[in-house]
């Protein structure tokens, strides 16, 4: 098995990422760091940052680079990223994927693998419609593909599932928009770094995964 790995996941809102990244993570013993989880944690939490990424969360928008940098540069400067991490949503900027780039240069280490989940934007809005999620635990589920075992709550945790505010349709469509814009550019900057590998993300999520850990190795 390959050590230290650092991986990102791209992909539109929706696509898949924190499902997959969650299962890398399991595989492979590295941390899952999701910005949006920490940013939903920090809401529940009422902190200044949360109330702060609050007001762009629920419009759809990005949360500004400088405030989402320097909680992901703190969060991978913590000891368990030592051995690798698979990020997810994060970076959604190209200015945000050059401070990071900036950043493992200085320490003489590197992205090793941007995994591209590839679903037209059809099947998004459905996709998201249909997602819910444990605010406790950050476990996701789908109505329809992915359900949890008992109605309404995590298999996990056995908190009550929601439907986050940011994926009712209006908001789902703007985030969409402000992808295109802003974070698909990022397909091609880690294409040029030789970095890019992308897979159908529309199939069943274990199929999914599989051709991931065919791209990662066993
Ligand atoms: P992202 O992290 O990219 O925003 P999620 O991983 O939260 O996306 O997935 C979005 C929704 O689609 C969730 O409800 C999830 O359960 C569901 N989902 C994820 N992968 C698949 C898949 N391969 N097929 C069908 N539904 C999926
Ligand atoms: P996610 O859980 O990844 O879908 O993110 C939910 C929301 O959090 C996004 O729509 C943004 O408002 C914000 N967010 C998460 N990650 C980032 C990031 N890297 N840059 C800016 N905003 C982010």
């Amino acid at each position: 098995m390959v050590n230290r790995m650092k991986i990102i996941m791209l992909g539109a809102p929706g696509a898949g990422k924190g499902t997959q990244a969650k299962m890398i993570a399991d595989k492979y013993q590295i941390p899952h760091i999701s910005t949006g989880d920490i940013f939903r944690a920090n809401i529940k939490n009422g902190t200044e940052l949360g109330k702060e990424a609050k007001t762009y969360m629920d419009k759809g928008e990005l949360v500004p680079d400088e405030l989402t940098v320097r909680i992901l540069l703190d969060r991978v400067a913590q000891p368990d990223c030592e051995k690798g991490y698979v990020l997810d949503g994060f970076p959604r900027t190209i200015p945000q994927a050059e401070v990071l780039d900036q950043e493992l240069t200085k320490r003489n280490e590197k992205i090793d693998y941007a995994i591209n989940v590839e679903v037209p934007d059809e099947n998004i809005v459905r996709r998201m419609s249909g997602r819910r999620a444990c605010v406790s635990c950050g476990a996701t589920y789908h109505l329809v593909h992915i359900p949890p075992k008992k109605e309404g709550l995590c298999d996990k945790c056995g908190t009550e599932l929601i439907l986050r505010d940011d994926d009712k349709e209006e908001t789902v469509k703007n985030r969409l928009g402000v992808y295109h814009d802003q974070t698909q550019p990022l397909i091609e900057y880690y294409s040029n770094k030789g970095v890019l590998q992308s897979v159908d993300g529309t199939i069943d999520m274990m199929d999914v995964f599989k051709g991931i850990t065919d791209i990662l190795g066993e």
